[in-house]
């Protein structure tokens, strides 16, 4: 396995394999990770590192992983709190009383995919296997949001959404706030149907000719993490304050569970955000 990147760091503690980045490395008052597939106990199409109760693994081993990951990453696995994911864009603002779902208790809310906090103590919980992960961490407010963004939810501007949530609910300022677009499937794999497409298209307002090319015979290409860049910017974050993850998720299928490169069979990755006690 090589592994490239120009703005992505693969860091190893105990064996587990995570990814971190720069700018959001130098904010001391979170913690951050994105889970690979290195170091977990799972098997087959879930080796190793599976952190999705979703996909028919085994749960005993799942939750074994979750601690594995926990204590190399540095988060504390009673703190964790998992979204439902199902493609919406509902944002919900959670406390230390949320800790623990979707993980050792059951999610009792659904169409969550994005989820905001000011709490010490509180580790947000995203998924992924090729869509796009939105870490946003304002250092003013000590506030912190993590959204998930498949095409669905990047058209229907999750991301947009979840700067709106910390602006009403913690009165945070966009041009504070520090953005990761993390790994996901890139603009070189991200090949899509002419609904799709179309659905792209209409965001004329972020000008789609930045985000969309036309392949052919009804084939596109989606740029989903620039897409999200240009909404992020529309919601007032500024240009110097956003870094886009080069790591595809599918061009790197060796390291991270990747939907399209699997066909679907396949373990689940994670997006950690927490702020330190
Ligand atoms: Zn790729």
């Amino acid at each position: 396995m090589v592994f490239y990147s120009k703005n992505t760091e693969l860091e190893f503690v105990d064996g587990v394999g995570f990814l971190r980045f720069p700018i959001l490395k130098k904010l001391d008052f979170i913690n951050h990770a994105f889970s690979t597939r290195i170091g977990g106990v799972s098997e087959g199409p879930y080796k190793s590192m599976n952190l999705n109760f979703k996909r028919g693994d085994d749960p005993d081993k799942v939750t074994e992983n979750y601690r594995i990951f926990c204590r190399a990453a540095g988060f504390d696995f009673d703190s964790l709190i998992s979204s439902s994911q199902d493609h919406n864009t509902f944002v919900r603002r959670v406390t230390k009383k949320d800790c623990g779902i979707g993980i050792t208790r059951p999610n009792d809310i659904e169409s969550v995919d994005s989820l905001i906090t000011n709490e010490p103590g509180v580790t947000l919980v995203t998924h992924y296997a090729d869509c796009t992960p939105i870490f946003l961490a304002d250092p003013e407010k000590k506030v912190i949001g993590l959204a998930h963004a498949g095409w669905r939810g990047t058209v229907d501007k999750i991301g947009e959404l979840t700067v709106e949530k910390m602006k009403s609910e913690f009165g945070c300022d966009p041009s504070d706030i520090i953005a990761v677009i993390g790994p996901a499937i890139g603009a070189c794999c991200y090949e899509v149907d002419t609904p799709v497409y179309e659905k792209f298209a209409c965001l004329t307002e972020l000008k789609p000719a930045y985000f969309t090319k036309m392949l052919g015979h009804g084939k596109y290409l989606v740029d989903l993490k620039e897409t999200n860049r240009r909404m992020l910017m529309d919601a007032g974050l500024l240009s110097i304050n956003i870094s886009i993850s080069d790591v595809c998720t599918k061009c790197n299928s060796g390291l991270m569970y990747s939907h399209r490169a699997s066909g679907g069979e396949r373990g689940g990755l994670v997006a950690m955000l927490s702020i330190k006690n």
